[in-house]
């Protein structure tokens, strides 16, 4: 069986507060207020599917259909999205004290972020079920991802985003033809104004975890780094953590994997949830224990992926972190941009801010003993750098090319 020609497997939908049971191939948003789980007949997916089926598919998230929520391949909306390397980082670990460093570099997909692989399940299933106009709020890379994947599909799409959201974000989202708009507030204030006008206008309302299908895109970087590392899945997991998708959609490829009998080991990798000290709600919640997390105020951080001030997963985030025996760390706001710099000059690697975070956080749990020096580490690079000019102060020297070059200047 190819992975175009499959059929499907999802059994049902479930809404994440209350276990409730819910009819799949129809439109869904939230579920009292909460999420909702697209859930698979797993046994039948381990009688079908086998890990050597994979080698023979194409390198994409498509690879992975029998886990996927698509019915209809011809409604699949693509652009190659998936497979991003796993780097090791052998220079950057030497000089952290690590023996065994490694990056998913998300940076090399569509679009230059990991939201690709979230828009192209949200997208695929919205034409599946001949949605013509989408909206939602965005920090920056999402807007630019929903754009583009709504113009491969051939739909519209509204997208509305903070003020101070980084130029690059602005422009492509403008330029794949989004109607794209700024706003004089934070995220929540971009999904109220989504919210109040989704009736009025007509807008199918993609945002973070209201659809359920952005989780299953996300959840397709746990499906690859479990094929990538034999199914022997490492030790610890850095991701920096916003509206959450990442993080639970890869907690949710690990169960899934689990219970097909996939992987070698019964340890699951421990997850380390990493946000700012200028935004962190889920931080927060982890450490005095509650099941929720409180709004932040004046929230600010330079990696605006994860400026989220309120989650409406936050209780699927605070679980997979538990669950995973892992933790939740903010790091210094200033401690961010030095950190994507310094990666991305000894590895070569284009590190978003979110990513440098992770870095400051695998320092910072490596000294209070959270992980130790022969962990296996991977760190989620979710973003490229060159999409945030404004984190980058650079002030190259000019060179005169009408004189003689003073070699000692150089
Ligand atoms: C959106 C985003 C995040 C946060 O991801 P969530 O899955 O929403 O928590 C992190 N990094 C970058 C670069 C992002 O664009």
């Amino acid at each position: 069986m190819t992975a175009t020609m499959t059929t499907n497997f999802v059994s049902h939908l479930e809404g994440a507060i209350d276990g409730e049971r819910l009819p799949p191939q129809t439109i869904h948003t939230l579920h009292n207020d909460r999420p909702i789980w697209v859930r698979y007949d797993l046994e039948a997916v381990t009688r079908t599917m086998t890990k050597q089926d994979l080698l023979s598919r194409p390198t994409t998230i498509w690879r992975y259909a029998e886990l996927l929520p698509a019915y209809d391949p011809t409604k699949i909306v693509s652009l190659g999205e998936g497979m991003t390397p796993v780097l090791p980082c052998p220079r950057l670990g030497a000089k952290m004290g690590l023996s065994n460093l490694n990056v998913k570099d998300e940076s090399q997909l569509p679009t230059g972020s990991f939201k690709s692989r979230g828009m192209a399940l949200a997208i695929t299933m919205a034409n599946h079920f001949g949605i013509e106009t989408v909206a939602l709020p965005t920090a920056g890379n999402a807007g630019g991802a929903a754009a583009a994947y709504a113009a491969r599909a051939g739909m519209q799409c509204y997208v509305f985003m903070p003020q101070d959201t980084p130029i690059i974000n602005q422009y492509e989202a403008s330029a794949a033809g989004a109607h794209a708009f700024l706003v004089n507030g934070l995220i929540n204030d971009c999904g109220r104004i989504v919210n109040d006008g989704k009736e009025p206008m007509g807008w199918f309302d993609l945002s973070t975890l209201k659809e359920p299908y952005r989780i299953e895109g996300k959840k397709t970087m746990g499906l690859e780094l479990a094929e990538q590392f034999n199914w022997n899945l490492p030790d610890v997991i850095f991701y920096p953590t916003g509206g959450g998708t990442g993080l639970i959609g890869m907690w949710k490829a690990f169960n899934e994997l689990r219970e097909m009998g996939w992987l070698d080991s019964s340890v699951m990798p421990r997850m380390i949830s990493v946000q700012s000290t200028g935004c962190s709600p889920i931080v927060n919640a982890y450490q005095s224990g509650a099941k929720h997390a409180t709004p932040v105020q004046n929230a600010q951080t330079i990696a605006r992926g994860i400026r989220v001030p309120a989650a409406v997963g936050d209780f699927m985030i605070l679980d997979a972190i538990k669950q995973s025996g892992g933790s939740a760390v903010a790091v210094d706001e200033m401690s961010i941009t030095p950190w994507m710099l310094r990666a991305t000059a000894t590895e070569g690697i284009s590190i978003c801010p979110e990513t440098g975070a992770c870095f400051a956080a695998v320092e910072q749990c490596l000294d209070d003993g959270t992980i130790s020096a022969d962990d296996n580490i991977v760190v989620f690079n979710t973003g490229a750098s060159q999409k945030y000019s404004e984190a980058i102060a650079c002030n190259l020297p000019l060179l005169d090319s009408k004189r003689p070059i003073d070699w000692s200047t150089i």
